[in-house]
């Protein structure tokens, strides 16, 4: 019998025979998550640098957001919404006057919440603007990433995320992203048009933040042509980028600056997930103001556990802690520390050609095709060195921290990232 497999092994082995092969995680079998650091099954201890894809904003195991969860599971867990219960309300007003909209419409993942903002567009569309159910498009940006249903699928352009799982629901129209001379002209040659689903900064495509005054002038234009912006803040809200929302622009409030003279766009849906709960409980949000959020009645849209008492109390935690420990202030400051020292580094590399993005959710592009191993094999030793980064789309490297990081453990983390790189530059 063979018995010195490593701990490690066991799970993956485990993983790989009964878990459907739809990820390709890095060979780390984690155990244990405190603040900023991770600790695998053999003990190593690491700096979590993807934070479950911005999922956990608050660091891990929040104790404050743990406290919560264990409380409101202890008095009550799931009514359906078929009977009120005593957290939904509540949290309801909460997170409304936190966001500034009239209502919220709850769900548990990303997905989800985007699946309903199409739902609600489409009916506004046939019902406030009379266009015809078959005739309602959505426009969205090339290179998206929104989800996996298979309406959400069906406007992707990642062959991997949508081939042979045809076929593809009608009704979206793609541009290019940060192109508002494309957007421009597609309202204007097509009067069908409901809303446009965006991402303020493109976060699966490699971290692309469009230009300063795009998602101003895209605003505009919905207004023009009285069509519905949609934000999906899913990776980039919840102080990720350095203010509460990446709609917020860069003002420097610790809440919601929607509707401010220096605000970048004010959303007519906002569309939340990931970090809303700190990574603790799927919990997703999608909000808009009576106008919008009202076309939607009794019997045509719901979720079993969307609004659930646990989501509810989980999700009122995670926000508290976003304000009570500044963390959008920290991520615009670390942030910018982050950029800096990884900029001075790159003046002398060959293997990193530059570094991108706003607050804490930043990427860095490998000098080698995307086709290559490198940025995978980069994170195999960035773990072997103590921090845990995945590439995206081939030759980029993903930067995203738990937002609670102090400067010194930033400057560790980029300590650990230069040496890394420097033992793959060229000789
Ligand atoms: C993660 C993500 C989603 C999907 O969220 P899930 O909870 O995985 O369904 C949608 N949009 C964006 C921008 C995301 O980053």
């Amino acid at each position: 019998m063979a018995t010195n497999i490593s701990l490690t092994n066991q799970f993956i082995d485990l993983e790989h025979q009964y878990g459907a092969h739809n990820y390709h995680p890095l060979p780390v079998v984690l155990d244990k998550g405190e603040g900023v650091y991770l600790w695998d099954v053999e003990g190593k201890k690491y700096f979590d640098f993807l934070s479950a894809y911005s999922a956990v904003n608050q660091g891990h195991c929040h104790p404050k957001i743990v406290q919560a969860l264990q409380e409101q599971a202890q008095q009550l867990c799931l009514t359906s919404r078929a009977f009120h219960n005593s957290a939904f309300g509540p949290f309801a007003a909460f997170i409304t006057e936190y966001f500034g909209f009239d209502k919220i419409l709850p769900m548990n993942s990303g997905a989800e919440a985007v699946e309903t903002a199409i739902k609600i567009a489409r009916k506004w569309g046939v019902q406030k603007k009379g266009i015809s159910q078959e005739q309602a498009q959505i426009v969205v940006c090339n290179n998206n990433f929104h989800g996996r249903t298979t309406t959400i699928i069906s406007f992707s352009d990642d062959q991997a995320a949508k081939k042979d799982f045809g076929p593809y629901t009608p009704g979206f129209i793609s541009i290019p992203h940060n192109d508002i001379k494309a957007l421009k002209a597609t309202f204007a040659s097509n009067k069908n048009i409901v809303g446009f689903l965006v991402e303020p900064i493109q976060g699966e495509a490699g971290i692309f933040t469009p230009d300063e005054n795009y998602l101003r002038d895209v605003q505009q234009l919905c207004n023009e042509h009285d069509v519905l912006l949609i934000a999906d803040e899913i990776q980039t809200g919840i102080a990720r980028t350095g203010s509460l929302l990446a709609v917020c622009g860069n003002c420097d409030c610790e809440s919601s600056c929607l509707r401010q003279p220096n605000t970048f766009a004010a959303p007519d849906i906002l569309i939340l997930g990931k970090a809303i709960s700190g990574g603790v409980y799927p919990v997703s949000a999608v909000l808009a103001d009576n106008a919008v959020m009202d076309v939607i009645q009794p019997g045509e849209h719901g979720s079993t556990f969307g609004g659930n008492p646990i989501a509810a109390a989980v999700a009122t935690a995670a926000l508290n802690v976003v304000k009570d420990e500044n963390l959008a202030q920290n991520a615009r400051k670390l942030g910018q520390l982050f950029r800096n020292a990884i900029n001075e580094y790159i003046k002398t590399s060959n293997i990193v050609t530059l570094v991108r993005g706003k607050g804490l959710l930043n990427a860095i592009v490998i000098n080698d095709s995307p086709d290559s191993e490198t940025a995978w094999n980069i994170c195999l030793a960035l773990k072997e060195n103590g921090l845990l980064a995945k590439p995206t789309h081939g030759n980029i490297i993903r930067f995203a921290p738990p937002l609670v990081m102090n400067e010194n453990e930033l400057m560790a983390c980029v300590d650990i990232i230069v040496k890394t790189l420097r033992a793959f530059e060229p000789n």
